[in-house]
């Protein structure tokens, strides 16, 4: 049976006997919030078609093109409800069954999943750093794990190599007054695993921490720059900020990446150089993010963007202070 949002899942008949079909369209961005409203179903859809006992749950893939290429991604069970089987069709093939079930709302469909869970393996962050003079801390990150069906090279090789750029540039311009932590954390797509380890080796330090970064948007152009930290330094931040070749200040919010947002629950403040992902949903957890779909000149822009901002937090003594309690929890 189809859905066409969550709620209506939620809100629906009991499906005893029958697949679930969450047929769920995002919309092209720049900044790439279609994401947002579209991956909750990818996220907790098994768990709410288990709660109406239906027997497996398809979705269309959380992407912006139309390709036979389903995407994957993160998904969850729940204590206490079944673990039902679950999938994403490609756009063209959940357009394709939204079409049959038109016609006919008995249409069978034959699934045939054949994944499995392989079990933990040790893996490790990795920390390299620019030392400074003074005792603060800039973080600037991206992860190195990837899902499976790509070669994971616009999530998140692009933004490795654009903070490894970013981080010989500093280098380049000799001691700075704080030190650049570059963390390539593992493990980001199926736990976060990285970046608690990260958080739990280096607390006795995380007052030191003046900043965190990530750059894990894929490989688009920089168009802006955002901060989250003590609301007092808000204005400074956008008078060091300001300034930047082609690179806006926005008053919103930074949000950080899924790696920093440890960081940012305790208070640490968060900068996002923001990246053009009008294209990145269309090869982001699939078949289709390999190298060839990155383009350098946008990617070394981006890198350029992400070495100013972190060249100017670590050439500062700006107090960033921390961000209040009820700003530390991310959204998604
Ligand atoms: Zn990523």
């Amino acid at each position: 049976m189809r859905f066409d949002s969550l709620d209506a899942l939620k809100n629906g008949p009991d499906l005893k006997g029958k697949i679930a079909f969450v047929d769920v369209s995002i919309i092209r961005a720049r900044d790439g919030h279609g994401y947002g409203d579209g991956v909750p179903v990818r996220i907790s859809g098994a768990i709410e078609a288990a709660k109406k006992h239906a027997v497996a749950i398809v979705i269309r893939s959380v992407g912006t093109e139309h390709s036979r290429l389903p995407h994957t991604g993160v998904m969850r069970y729940e204590d206490g409800t079944a673990q039902v089987p679950a999938g994403a069709l490609s756009t063209n093939d959940a357009d394709l069954l939204a079409r049959t079930l038109a016609r006919d709302p008995h249409a069978l469909l034959l699934l045939d999943l054949e994944t499995k869970k392989l079990g933990d393996v040790a893996t490790a962050n990795v920390v390299g750093e620019v030392k400074g003079s003074g005792a603060g801390i800039v973080l600037v990150g991206g992860h190195l794990d990837s899902w499976d069906l790509g070669r994971g090279a616009v999530d998140d090789g692009a933004g490795i190599g654009i903070v490894l750029a970013a981080a010989r540039g500093v280098l380049a311009q000799g001691t700075p007054k704080r030190t650049v932590r570059v963390v390539f954390f593992a493990s980001e797509e199926n736990s976060g695993a990285g970046s608690k380890a990260y958080l739990k080796a280096h607390e006795s330090e995380l007052d030191r921490h003046v900043a965190a970064l990530e750059s894990d948007h894929g490989a688009g152009m920089a168009y802006a720059v955002r901060f989250l930290g003590g609301p007092a330094a808000t204005p400074s931040a956008k008078a060091m900020f300001s300034g930047i070749p082609t690179i806006d200040w926005l008053e919103t919010d930074a949000s950080g990446g899924a790696d920093i947002a440890p960081l940012r629950e305790r208070g640490v403040p968060i900068v996002d150089v923001l990246q053009d992902a009008s294209e990145y949903f269309d090869v982001h957890h699939s078949a289709a993010d390999v190298p060839e779909v990155a383009d350098p000149t946008a990617m070394a822009h981006a890198a350029c963007a992400v070495f100013e901002v972190v060249s100017r937090l670590a050439n500062s003594d700006l107090d960033l202070g921390r961000i209040e309690d009820s700003k530390r929890k991310q959204k998604w």
